[in-house]
């Protein structure tokens, strides 16, 4: 169980199971954030729809009770690749429309008394070697060429005013980002559907979606409209199993520094903090003076395993330790309160997508590889647009409807990321010894093998 829900006194109270067969308008299989925000939007825009959502354990027991919290503007799988497939406006409306996302959840948790102790203060992402100060000013000359992407590059002085880490020569900034509890959202978002008239089952595992039926061992749901909101899990259903790899990210989180560390590190407003390494990490400062630290342990488990619960590696959690400390000297005396780890959907290529096929009335979303606490929300609001038939400029956007060929078969996929996740250490190992601004040959080798 992630920290987050953990702070909430544990998982919820739960809901009632399915009971039979049931008739429903939209069944939703998942109850995280892109199921519960499909049901939220569809309840609001027709009241009078029977909506159902169907959830194996209960309501937030996947990445959207496990996440690093980053409410963030990011466009999976970059912008590019919207440009050379659908024009530069499209791509640029896209970015809008997250950006537009952000303020749309701070907006929703005000309107439904949800407090998930969001803080807007946008996303710095640092530069702790010459290679990644390098890539972080192409990177941000390439983002200033984009509007919406609002990029402002610091130098290691004004760097350290915002957070003081160790190592720093610089950082990029945009404000397009919140900081939030992921559990306390998740929670008060099932809790608004509920109210809302939807119902939500939780300990049923749906084993099999087929047009109008969603199946279960608990009965059968039967629905004009059925939706796959089961992002990391998706292999585990019948016919999907090469369609997303299901990636692992795990997290600690310390327990509260005191004031004179704070004092050291600054950080006293809350933007999330992440780096240019290519094996990424990425925090945040919680409400509570606590840092919550994540990033790739055990990435991927052979045969596309997933480990619901979340079970961390002492090695992963003595290298994320090992990284925090680094980051952070001031926090070295303080205690890591707890660690876990969660499983997020990474399509063949890395681009996340939302779609409905109107011929068999079967919807889906995600595949938002590490950035879907803004993307589920825009995902759920589109898929409302699809059900109901609304022709709205969200239903136009690049990102509907996309569709990546499925993963090679194993021994393949184990291989490829295996090679990738280990090409990328070094890569980042290598960059840190050393003073040259280039990047290291070995991750450009990885991001080709890996299509990233
Ligand atoms: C450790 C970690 C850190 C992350 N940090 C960030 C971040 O800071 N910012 C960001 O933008 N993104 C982050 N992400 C990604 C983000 O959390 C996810 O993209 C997002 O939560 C996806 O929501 P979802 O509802 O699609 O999937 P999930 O929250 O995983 O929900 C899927 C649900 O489906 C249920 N389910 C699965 N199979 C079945 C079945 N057969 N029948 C019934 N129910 C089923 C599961 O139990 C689960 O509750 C992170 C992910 C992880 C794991």
């Amino acid at each position: 169980m992630s920290w987050w829900w953990r702070d909430l006194g544990g998982a919820p109270a739960a809901r009632a199971g399915l009971d039979g067969d049931l008739d429903a308008d939209v069944c939703i299989v998942g109850g995280g954030y892109t199921g519960l925000w499909s049901a939220y939007y569809l309840a609001r825009m027709q009241p009078s729809l029977r909506i159902v959502v169907l959830e194996e354990r209960f309501a937030g027991f996947g990445a959207s009770g496990r996440n690093g919290g980053w409410l963030t503007n990011s466009v999976t799988g970059g912008r590019e690749r919207y440009a050379r497939t659908h024009g530069r406006h499209a791509a640029i409306a896209q970015q809008r429309a997250l950006n537009d996302a952000v303020d749309e959840v701070l907006g929703v948790c005000a309107r439904e008394g949800i407090d998930a102790d969001a803080r807007k203060d946008g996303e710095l992402t640092v530069a702790r070697s010459a290679a990644q100060l390098a890539r972080m000013r192409d990177f941000a000359a390439s983002e200033s060429r984009w509007p919406g992407a609002d990029v402002t590059v610091l130098d290691a002085a004004e760097t350290a005013e915002r957070v003081r880490v160790a190592g720093t020569a610089g950082a990029m900034w945009h404000p397009h980002c919140a900081r939030i509890h992921p559990a306390k959202l998740v929670r008060g978002l099932a809790a608004a559907v509920e109210r809302l008239g939807v119902t939500i089952h939780e300990g049923t595992r749906v084993d099999e979606i087929l047009p109008g039926v969603a199946r279960t061992a608990r009965g059968t749901v039967r629905a004009t409209h059925v939706i796959r909101a089961t992002e990391g899990f998706t292999p585990t259903l019948r016919g999907e199993h090469r369609t997303w790899l299901p990636m692992n990210s795990s997290m600690i989180v310390t327990e509260p520094l005191p004031a004179a560390a704070w004092d050291e590190i600054g950080w006293r407003d809350a933007p999330t903090l992440g780096d240019f390494a290519h094996v990424y990490m990425y925090a945040q400062r919680t409400a509570d003076g606590r840092i919550a630290f994540g990033g790739r342990g055990v990435p991927y488990r052979y045969g596309s395993r997933v480990d619901g619960e979340g079970t961390t590696p002492e090695r992963t959690v003595e290298s994320l330790t090992d990284l925090l400390r680094r980051f952070f000297p001031a926090a070295a005396g303080v205690p890591i309160a707890h660690a876990w780890s969660g499983v997020l959907g990474v399509p063949r290529d890395w681009a996340a997508t939302v779609g409905l096929d109107r011929a068999t009335g079967l919807g889906w979303a995600g595949g938002y590889v590490g950035t879907g606490v803004t993307a589920t929300n825009l995902a759920g609001h589109t898929l409302a647009d699809l059900v109901l038939g609304h022709d709205a400029e969200r239903t136009r956007l690049p990102w509907v409807g996309h569709r990546a060929r499925r993963w090679e078969p194993e021994p393949l996929r184990w291989l490829a990321v295996r090679g990738v996740y280990g090409a990328y250490r070094r890569a980042d190992r290598a960059e840190s010894a050393s003073a040259s601004p280039r990047t290291s040959p070995l991750a450009h080798l990885a991001d080709l093998i890996s299509g990233h």
